[in-house]
């Protein structure tokens, strides 16, 4: 999962997520990556972002894990303005081992997810030899660069 934070206190707001996913029954959090700063993207005009990516293993179906993500966002108070805008926090699932899914509410693996360094940056520092659509996640990484991401946490303590 991809999250990110760029409005109120990013860092707690991350925080507090990653520990209401690592509650929830049938979630085992496996790996949280290191902290990073990144430059919006899409809409430039709005505070940077803080990302990390954090891996787990579930018992839940993929659906069952979005509404979890969702309810996960609302309860941290994202307040959606606008497309790509700012947001207290967002959570993202990029891929699920063996899952495709091309529904209105969820599609896996995600998009654009593989083409954001936001996204590729800390992934790769969890799961860099993970294949999705027929390339690791160092491949992604590569190819997406990394410019406008920073890492300015050696490890995220949640
Ligand atoms: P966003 O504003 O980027 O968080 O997008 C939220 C919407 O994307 C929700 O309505 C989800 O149903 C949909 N969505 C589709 N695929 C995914 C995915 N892999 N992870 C998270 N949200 C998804």
């Amino acid at each position: 999962m991809s999250l990110g934070a760029n409005l109120g206190n990013r860092e707690e707001t991350l925080r507090e997520a990653v520990k209401r996913l690592a509650a929830e029954d049938g979630v085992e959090l496996c790996a949280v990556s290191p902290l990073y700063e990144t430059e919006p993207w899409g809409k430039t005009d709005q505070p940077r972002f803080l990302n990390i990516a954090v891996s787990l293993r579930t018992t839940l179906s993929p659906e069952a894990l979005l509404e979890l993500a969702q309810t996960v966002e609302n309860d941290l108070g994202r307040v959606r303005h606008e497309h790509w805008g700012a947001r207290t926090i967002d959570i993202d699932i990029v891929h699920i081992e063996g899952v495709e899914r091309n529904t209105p509410t969820l599609t896996l693996p995600h998009p654009y997810m593989l083409e954001r360094a936001f996204v590729l940056v800390p992934m790769a520092e969890i799961a860099p030899g993970l294949v999705v659509k027929g390339k690791t996640i160092e491949a992604w990484k590569i190819i997406a660069g990394n410019e406008g991401v920073t890492r300015v946490a050696p490890s995220f303590i949640w």
